[in-house]
């Protein structure tokens, strides 16, 4: 079946899309629509997040608005690009750029407020390299739980608000069915759309990319300031808050490439990312991160590694004389290690129920760690099981050093002025009682990808979509296989 894109044709899903991008150099991005395909069909769409965009339920179901979700159409006011960037891929520098996703243009909300529309899987750009520009349905259906699953643990990150199977089957290591995804993101700007405009575009293109990115995400700057440096310390102020969230659930994003690192602070790119059961530092999913790069103990020091990636990026616009320039971007960095570690300290605090830090509880924190690391405690349930007072329910409960420890935070708890039932209620509020466990997403993806059974998928959406709610139906979700997940495998080809 042949389909034709018109953008003329007008659609009503109230879509109300600028396209602030195109107002950047054009070294930035490539005319590009997405390539149309077969049979488009809906299997899911966020209609929450619909909602919040001001776009109809309704209209977005219709045969219309579906064809507009598989990139058969364009809605009003689109100007569809691919993004140019580069990236340091496991460390290694390159050209990159959308080789599969066409950015729609930027829906404004209703109460203000502007999103990227991306479509992921939309054919291939003139980024693709080898690739067939597509993508596959599970990896598409993967990236809605997990990106839906971190909204609710109230960790910035890109959404999803669709996914449309293609009619086409796609070829991996074997076929599989294709499909496109709509990504709702602040902005796609990366560190390595700075590396790209550093390397490859001339300074008044680096120039204009970062007044953009002030423009759009740091509007506040102080005009009598050094609005570059403002600009390089605030993507270091949202990637120290955005890790150490990461950090204190377990997430292991797996392909911390600073092409999927957001200047925005919003997690991005979830391909080989799986949650930590086991506590273990050197825990790595990812097939291709064979030596641990970006193992999840590794998580804070590579982030600092990208910034450092960005703040050379940017050297040329923060002074100039070049050493001064150097000498900004070298304390701007060494800012991210303090201000990372007092916000994992803060929420580390908070999920033992303390509301001050005290000189001894840096060393209470590290020793429950230990205790977890050599008796391979699952993470979330270890505090799960602390937070409703079940710590028999540990498998470190009977060790000498647990029953020590346990002592430990008791009395600390009771030195506290907060009473008991805060400290508590501080808990529950911060360690999640449900996580996207591997075995559970597998499931859901096996129901939906092989028999066309959604329902799997729609039971885990409704139980991660309230992390905090320690309701009776969650238990059964908190439950790890019985050979725990830690020889799990993610894959890049997706
Ligand atoms: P990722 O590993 O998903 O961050 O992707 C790295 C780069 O490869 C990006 O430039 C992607 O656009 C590109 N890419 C990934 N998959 C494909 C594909 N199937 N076809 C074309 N480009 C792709
Ligand atoms: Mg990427």
């Amino acid at each position: 079946m042949e389909t034709i894109i018109d953008s003329n044709v007008i659609i009503e899903p109230r879509w109300n899309l600028d396209n602030s991008y195109t107002t950047l150099p054009e070294a930035f991005y490539q005319s590009q629509k997405p390539t149309p395909v077969a049979l488009p069909e809906l299997v899911i769409l966020n209609e929450s997040l619909a909602e919040s965009l001001g776009l109809e339920v309704d209209e977005l179901k219709s045969e219309e608005g579906i064809e507009i979700l598989a990139g058969n159409k364009l809605p009003e006011g689109s100007i569809p690009i691919s993004q140019a960037y580069a990236g340091h891929q496991f460390g290694y520098f390159t050209m990159l750029g959308d080789g599969r996703a066409v950015l729609l243009g930027e829906q404004i909300k209703p109460q203000g407020g502007r999103y990227d529309i991306q479509l992921k899987g939309s054919g291939r750009t003139p980024y693709s390299r080898g690739g067939d520009g597509r993508a596959a349905l599970g990896p598409m259906l993967r990236e809605y739980i997990i990106s839906e699953a971190m909204n609710a643990l109230r960790i910035p990150t890109t959404r999803t608000l669709a996914v449309v199977k293609t009619g086409e089957d796609i070829v991996r290591d074997t076929r599989q069915p294709g499909a496109v995804m709509t990504r709702v993101a602040i902005s796609h700007i990366r560190v390595g759309t700075f590396e790209y405009a550093a390397q490859w575009g001339s300074f008044e293109d680096l120039r204009e990319l970062a007044e953009y990115s002030l423009e759009r995400h740091f509007p506040d700057v102080e005009s009598d300031g050094n609005p570059y440096l403002h600009l390089l310390q605030e993507v270091i102020k949202n990637q120290a808050d955005l890790i150490a969230k990461w950090q204190l659930v377990g997430f292991v994003h797996g392909v911390m490439n600073t092409d999927n690192m957001t200047i925005s602070g919003e997690t991005i790119d979830y391909g080989p990312c799986a949650f930590m059961d086991t506590y273990d530092p050197e825990t790595v999913f990812s097939s291709i991160d064979t030596h641990g790069r970006y193992a999840y103990g590794n998580q804070p020091y590579i982030a600092a590694w990208n910034l450092a990636r960005l703040a050379s990026a940017l050297t040329p616009l923060l002074h100039n004389n070049q050493d001064q320039a150097v000498k900004l971007a070298e304390e701007a960095i060494s800012n991210f290690n303090d201000l990372y570690k007092s916000n994992w300290l803060r929420g580390m605090l908070a999920k033992l129920g303390l509301f001050h830090k005290e000189e001894e509880d840096e060393t209470l924190i590290q020793e429950l760690l230990d205790i977890m690391h050599k008796h391979h405690a699952d993470y979330t349930n270890t505090f799960r099981s602390l937070t409703i007072e079940r710590p028999e329910d540990t498998v470190l409960f009977g060790t000498e050093e647990f029953t020590k420890w346990y002592e430990k935070w008791q009395n600390r708890l009771d030195k506290q002025e907060e009473p008991r039932d805060l400290a508590y209620q501080l808990m529950r509020n911060s360690n999640p009682s449900v996580i996207p466990r591997n075995h559970r997403v597998e499931e859901a993806l096996e129901a939906a990808v092989k028999d066309g059974d959604y329902s799997v998928m729609k039971r885990l959406l409704d139980v991660l979509a309230n992390p905090f709610a320690y309701s009776e139906k969650q238990d059964e979700y908190t439950r790890i296989p019985e050979a725990s997940s830690c020889r799990y495998r993610t894959y890049c080809g997706t």
